[in-house]
Order: structure tokens, then sequence, then C-alpha cells
């Protein structure tokens, strides 16, 4: 067996070998890494020692937390007694079969299919391919625009990060074509004087004028999240998603929900899409449906898209060697079951969220906050140096990039999205643990406020 590392073998090898996600290879080699090295319950922590309270679930993945025995134990199973074998052509096995009902029960009434992928990327290339390809065969092919909003993160691979719209992203490859953005309902940035429900209806209107703009019967598709997940917890205004939905409904395009991050419970609701009442005709989903421990996502894929694809024949050319992998199915089955049993959604709904909400008022009072703003188990702290106008500190970012670093020195996992700190914490976590979690957030808005001054 190799010898175990020590902390500092460890950080030099990773800085001199590993490329990290989303990371300034650069700067990464002279400030070091946080290594994790193990976690339990709603924390984790590092080879220093250092203990901290995960505010944001691992990367939203971690619903249920870190020590779910049930989850691993399936797993192993799993790995024990059919450890690969694929679904490609006319195979199948037994837990994607049985994971291909469970996910489709949960799914709204009108859903009754599922495609595997490995990841919230791999789903989102999967919806470019089933909106094609669906077009194509109802012989429309030149419905063959997607529609998507800016800010939006819709995952790293070459489709996905086209069809974001994070302008730093597209500047470093080619995006794909026939991919195009429209406004994101974020009201406290970008709604000026307007009421929070004329801003969602302005919002909704630049996506009937890209469509009018393109023509109708050249756009296929439209996709977004529920919520803006990491571009900012971005929470739509009450008017936004039925305006929305009104004119998908209108033209005859198809409504992608990319669920990724509000999928299984984080809003209090199955998805995303059930708690803002929207009639998706696919849903993309990833991360909590392993409670993050194995790699799996998928397409659920509404009737219409079905009846469609399953009465014409003809092969669809796509697919992953990993779709539908036995142990990461035997997770997900593992996962559904301990949020059935322990009721995870519904105590979301109930307790959990209204509690996170009633703390959150609390944070709204500090100083350097302008805005705080939160669905379920997710919020959304806005950083402010002025209150009322909402005017920012400094550069983008400066405020979020001092807040995020007091806020790890203080052993509490935030994230910062420019200047607005997220919070998605486990949907296991107990209430006293929203308290340390606030009070430990408080503590951090207070040393950054003092940095920033
Ligand atoms: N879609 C959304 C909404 C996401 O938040 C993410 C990842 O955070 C993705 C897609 C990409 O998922 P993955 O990182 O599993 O490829």
């Amino acid at each position: 067996m190799n010898k175990p590392m020590n902390s500092a073998e460890l950080k030099a090898i990773d800085g001199e070998h590993h490329l990290h996600p989303f990371t300034d290879f650069k700067d990464l080699k002279e400030r070091g890494t946080r290594i994790v090295t193990k976690a339990e319950n709603v924390y984790i922590y590092t080879d220093e020692g250092q203990k901290l309270l995960d505010g944001m679930s691992g990367l939203w993945c971690c619903n249920l937390g870190y020590s779910q025995p049930s989850i691993v134990e399936a797993v192993a199973k799993q790995m024990a007694e059919l450890p690969y074998y694929n679904n490609f052509f006319q195979c199948s096995h037994p837990p994607a079969i049985q994971l291909s009902k469970e996910l489709t029960d949960l799914a709204p009434a009108h859903i009754n299919n599922v495609f595997f992928t490995n990841s919230g990327s791999e789903g989102n290339d999967t919806v470019i391919r089933l909106v094609n390809r669906y077009w194509d065969l109802k012989g429309q092919p030149e419905k063959c625009n997607i529609i998507a909003r800016k800010n939006a993160y819709h995952g790293s691979t070459v489709a996905a990060a086209s069809l974001g719209g994070m302008g730093y992203m597209h500047k470093q490859f080619n995006t794909l074509g026939n991919i195009h953005h429209v406004d994101q309902p974020y009201w406290f940035d970008e709604g000026g004087n307007m009421t929070p429900e004329e801003f969602g209806l302005k919002a909704a209107k630049s996506l009937e004028d890209k469509i009018l703009e393109l023509g109708p019967e050249t756009v296929g598709a439209f996709i977004a999240e529920p919520i803006q997940g990491a571009g900012g917890v971005i929470i739509p205004p009450s008017t936004y998603w039925p305006a929305v939905q009104e004119i998908l409904n209108k033209y005859d395009i198809l409504f992608i929900s990319d669920e990724v991050i509000f999928g299984f419970g984080r809003t209090g609701k199955m998805f995303g899409c059930d708690y803002y009442g929207t009639k998706p005709d696919m849903i993309n989903f990833a991360k909590a449906v392993t409670n993050g421990y194995q790699p799996l996502g998928g397409v659920l894929v509404g009737d219409k898209v079905t009846d469609v694809l399953k009465t014409q024949g003809g092969d669809f050319n796509h697919g992953f060697t990993y779709s539908g992998h036995p142990a990461a199915a035997a997770a997900a089955l593992a996962t559904l079951k301990v949020m059935r049993d322990e009721n995870i959604v519904e105590n979301v709904e109930k307790e959990l969220g209204p509690y996170l909400a009633e703390k959150l008022a609390v944070v709204a009072e500090h100083p350097l906050v302008g805005e705080v703003r939160s669905v379920g188990l997710v919020g959304a702290i806005e950083l402010v140096k002025d209150k009322k106008t909402r005017a920012r500190w400094g550069s983008d970012g400066e405020a979020g990039g001092a807040c995020r670093q007091a806020s790890l020195n203080n052993d509490l996992v935030m994230r910062a999205t420019g200047d607005i700190m997220l919070v998605a914490p486990p949907l296991v976590i107990t209430k006293a643990q929203i308290d340390e979690l606030i009070q430990k957030a408080m503590k951090a808005l207070d040393e950054a406020h003092e940095q920033l001054k």
C-alpha cells in the first residue's frame, strides 16, 4: 500500500500536478489548497483539522449530508453483484430499470420517460439532441434555435456552456450556434424603480421579443432553471413564470427546466417546476439524485416529446458508456428511499424553509446587506455599500470575496457569486445547525464589513 502522505506533501503534489475545475492555476499554486479529508453529517474536515459547517451541500449535491450509510451500502452491494453493464442497444439492468420507474413516478404526471447521463452538463447536451430530434421527426427541422438566459449556468461541456449565459466562460471557447440569451428576472440588480412584479413581466417580455425577432417557426426550446442557482440564487418575481409559460404555449416552444440544483427537494417541493407550477417538456437533473455520492444525471422527458420519439422509429444516436451505471443507479434508489422514509421534502417545506427565512430576515438588518431572499433551503445575501441605493463596494466581487474568506475563517462554507453570498445547506440540517450557520454568517459579515470600510 502507498504510504499515506502528510499535509505538506499533499499540498505540494496538488499544486504541481492537479488542474482544478474553475480555478486560476497560477494563483492556486501560490495560495495552496484546502484539502478536505473527511465529512460527517453537515460538516467537512480539512487536513489542518478545521471543522466547517458546509452551507453549500458540497456543490449543491449532498442534500442528505455526509452520513448516509444506506447509500454507501447500496453501492457496495451493487458493485459486488453487477459492477458494470451498459444500457446501449437492447440491454438493461435492474437498478436502471427500477430507477426509471421511481423517477418517472416522482415527476409530474405528463412525464413518463428518462434518459440517463453522468452529469448535469451531459444532461444538457442530451437536451439539445432531444430537442433537435423531436423537431426533425415532426418535420420542422427549422425549429433549431434554443433560447436560454443571461447569467445562467447549465454546465461546462461545450454545449452546456453555450447554453449557459456566462460571458466569462464564452470568452474561452467557440460557442455553439443557434443559442440565444434573454434577460434574467434579477430584480435586485436590474429592476431599477419598477416593482418586482412589473420587472418580472419585463423579463418575460424579453423572451417573447427574442422569439419574434428570430421567428417563432425557428425556435425549438427555451431552457431555464426555476431559480438561477450558480448565477446568484436569482428568485424570480411572482409574475415571471406564469408569463413565460404562457409565451411558450403560445408559440409552441418546448420548455426545459434545468433542475440540476433544484430537483429533489431544495425548494420544499420535489422539483422546482412543482414549486412554480410550470409544465416542462423535459427536466434535466443530476447532483442530489445520488446525494452526490455517485455521478448520475438524466433528462426526464414528457409525453409530448416521447409520443413522437417512440412512434416514429429510427435510432437516437446518442448515449454514454456509463448512462445509468448500476452503482450510480443503486445510489439514487437508496437516496430516494431516505428522502421518502424521512419526509425530507415535506420537512423543508413546512419546517426548515420557513425557519431559514425567519433567520435570514435578521441577517437583512446587517449594514452590509441590501437584501436577503430564500425559497426552501436555498438563500442569497446581497452585499451592498448603500442599503437604499443598492450601490456596491468597489469592483464586482470585492465584498463577496472578503465575505467568503471571512466565512471560511469562521468555519462556514458559503459561496460568493460576485457580491452575492449563497447558502444551500443539506436538507437534513437541524434548526440548531441553522442557528449556527446564521451566527457564523453574521460574524463573517461583521469582519468583511470592517475590512471593506
Ligand atoms: N445545470 C445546472 C443548473 C447546474 O447548476 C449545473 C452545475 O452546477 C449543471 C447543469 C452542470 O452539472 P455538472 O457539473 O454535473 O455537469
